[in-house]
């Protein structure tokens, strides 16, 4: 590989930062930033997370995907209350529009905050006030994907369930999976993803992260999967590759992510040329941005390094999001035609 010199990462950098982008893998409470999340430290004293942002920084390094988990889980106990949750959506969207992300779908466990005793319907408002003033203040689109913290068994399957079901917001568009895969297994929760997806949900679950490819053929067979949340290790299986090429089964790539929770070694080993070659459709992601030290852009800069793409091939990266996205045709077709337009302004 050619080593690029640093003029043209810088400037492609650049074009990365001005293109018109689309977020399918991001977490709602993995989205707050540590100048947030020391505010909501700050608000309830009694958290273990540290309210300075320095050592916000020592608290979010990762010895492994298990003390990610409860890291994380330590953060989503700073969401207490409506106002929390107003704030933490609003915040994320201002930091998404700055980075030209003009629509994402917003991965939120409900579970964890109505447990935690904010009533569901003051919840759904919180998210869809803070959506809209996000899309008329910053023209940033959001849509929700609700989904079952996988830690919390079949209860709070039950639970997630109920709240698309019969509180579901207006942004809410698909149905998930997420937390540990190790003892976790996909199959239990078919039930929940069939009444889901009976309701018109889109079904995206986790699979493939932190376990071999089997846990991502059980996503596709058991829970109806529609996009693979990371994936990772469907480039250990030909078939399944050939599969998802095949169906058009996207992958939500996060490549920072998967180095943060080791689920990959080195960036250098990371799988997703492999998908590529396989004709995957692969989307770049950055899943809980702030806590793995990433946002968006930088991500479509480790996938442009790892690919070696240039200017094209990362608007081409970005094409793919749109197309796996859950928008409708029309917004798919005015937002390629926004990256389009953008390419080759800069060609
Ligand atoms: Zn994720």
């Amino acid at each position: 590989m050619t080593a690029r010199s640093a003029a043209d990462t810088d400037s492609l950098a650049a074009f990365i930062a001005g293109m018109p982008k689309a977020e399918l893998h991001v977490h709602h409470v993995g989205s707050a930033s540590p100048r947030i999340v020391a505010e909501l430290a700050a608000r309830h004293p009694d958290s273990t997370v540290p309210a300075d942002p320095d050592a916000l920084a020592e608290y979010f390094t990762f010895r492994d995907f298990a003390h990610f988990i409860q890291v994380y889980l330590s953060v989503v106990d700073l969401i207490r209350d409506a106002e929390d949750v107003r704030l933490l959506t609003y915040e994320i969207a201002r930091d998404m529009a700055r980075q030209n992300i003009r629509y994402a779908e917003l991965t939120i466990t409900p579970y964890s905050s109505v447990k935690r005793g904010i009533p569901a319907p003051a919840f759904m408002e919180a998210i869809e006030d803070a959506r809209k003033a996000a899309e008329a203040e910053f023209g940033t689109v959001l849509r929700w994907c609700f989904d079952i913290p996988g830690e919390a068994g079949l209860e709070s399957a039950e639970v997630t369930c109920d709240l698309a079901l019969r509180h579901a917001p207006e942004g809410l568009v698909s149905f998930g999976l997420g937390g540990p895969e190790i003892g976790v297994p996909r199959p239990q929760f078919k039930p929940y993803f069939d009444k889901a997806r009976a309701a018109g949900l889109r079904s995206v679950p986790h699979a493939g992260e932190t376990t071999g490819p089997r846990t991502i053929w059980d996503a596709l067979d058991d829970l109806g999967a529609e996009r693979i949340g990371h994936g990772t290790s469907a480039a250990q299986d030909p078939a399944l590759l050939a599969h998802l090429a095949d169906r058009r089964i996207p992958l939500e790539v996060c490549p920072t992510s998967n180095i943060a929770t080791r689920a990959v070694t080195t960036l250098e080993e990371h799988p997703i040329r492999t998908m590529i070659d396989a004709g995957v459709l692969v989307t770049v992601n950055s899943d809980d941005p702030p806590m793995f030290g990433t946002d968006l852009n930088t991500e479509y800069a480790v996938a442009a390094r790892l690919l070696e793409l240039d200017r094209q091939g990362v608007a081409a990266l970005a094409r793919n999001a749109v197309e796996a996205s859950f928008m409708d045709d029309a917004s798919k077709a005015k937002l390629a035609a926004e990256i389009d337009a953008y390419a080759q302004a800069k060609v």
